[in-house]
C-alpha cells in the first residue's frame, strides 16, 4: 500500500495517513495499537517530530471520535457527538508529522 508524501514540502504539518483510512476502520486492541503508534512514530523521526493521535469509535451512537491530546491512549473517551463514556478497549491513530 502506497502512501503519498506529495505535500510533505509544502505545508507545515502533512498528515501521512491515518491507519483506519488503510485499514478501512479496522480498530485494534490497546497493546497492538499502541505497538504500532511507538513504531510509527520511531519511523517517521521520533517523537520530537512525529505524533499520533488516537481514535476510537463511539458505542453509543457509532461516532469516531479522536483524543485531543497526541501520544496519550486514554482508558475512557467522552463521544463529542452524543456525550457517552466509553471505555476504549480497541482504538486506531492518525499519525501527524512535523518536518
Ligand atoms: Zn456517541
Amino acid at each position: 500500500m502506497k502512501i503519498n508524501h506529495q505535500n510533505e514540502s509544502r505545508s507545515p504539518y502533512v498528515f501521512l495517513a491515518s491507519i483506519d483510512e488503510l485499514l478501512i476502520m479496522t480498530d485494534f486492541n490497546r497493546n497492538e495499537i499502541i505497538k504500532s503508534a511507538n513504531e510509527a512514530i520511531t519511523r517517521s523521526g521520533g517523537p520530537s517530530k512525529a505524533k499520533v493521535y488516537f481514535k476510537f469509535t463511539c458505542i453509543g451512537c457509532g461516532m469516531r471520535c479522536t483524543f485531543k491530546d497526541p501520544n496519550v491512549l486514554y482508558e475512557k473517551g467522552q463521544c463529542y457527538n452524543c456525550g457517552s463514556e466509553i471505555v476504549i478497549d480497541k482504538a486506531s491513530f492518525m499519525l501527524l508529522i512535523n518536518p
